[in-house]
């Protein structure tokens, strides 16, 4: 079974960041029982996330978060085979991204404060894999 990193984005629904604590607990225990892993970068109502695993359970988490009304839009912007897995450490790790930490990293700054915009990222795909390792080196 290939090990697949799958990375999107999508906008929260009805601005209610309450659900940001209820979305990561379910996501870790049901990451946890079918061996995703993976990190979730939230900002001013954005989400981007990556998720791997085995095809079928990175698959089956994907579809099951698509169905989410939670959330909005979502944008699959990459996915692909990997040789090894990048946050192996994180059943999901989790980033509410601040106005500090736009100060401290001012070359993510405007993915911050009006938070992931899809023309944008879409176009630098590779700003969202710069974000996610950034966050998990941070974190570790
Ligand atoms: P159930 O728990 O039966 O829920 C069915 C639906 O009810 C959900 O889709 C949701 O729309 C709604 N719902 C569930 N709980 C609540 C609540 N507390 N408040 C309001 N509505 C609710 N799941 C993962 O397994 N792994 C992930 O990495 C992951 N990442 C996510 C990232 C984002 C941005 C979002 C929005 C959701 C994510 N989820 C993730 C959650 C996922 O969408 C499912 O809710 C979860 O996997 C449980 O699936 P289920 O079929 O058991 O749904």
């Amino acid at each position: 079974m290939p090990l697949i990193q799958l990375i999107y984005m999508s906008r929260l629904a009805g601005h209610d960041e309450t659900s940001l604590g209820p979305i990561l607990s379910a996501s870790v225990r049901r990451n946890t029982a079918s061996g995703v892993t993976g990190m979730l970068l939230y900002a001013n109502g954005r989400f981007l996330q990556a998720l791997e695993g085995d095809e079928s359970a990175v698959d089956e988490t994907y579809a099951r978060i698509c169905r989410d009304i939670r959330h909005e839009d979502p944008l699959l912007l990459s996915k692909e085979t990997i040789t090894q897995r990048q946050f192996s450490n994180w059943s999901m790790g989790f980033r509410h991204m601040s106005e500090a930490d736009a100060r401290h990293l001012p070359r993510f700054a405007p993915w911050f404060r009006i938070g992931f915009e899809s023309a944008d990222i879409s176009q630098a795909n590779s700003v969202a894999r710069d974000m996610l390792a950034f966050f998990k080196e941070e974190m570790a």
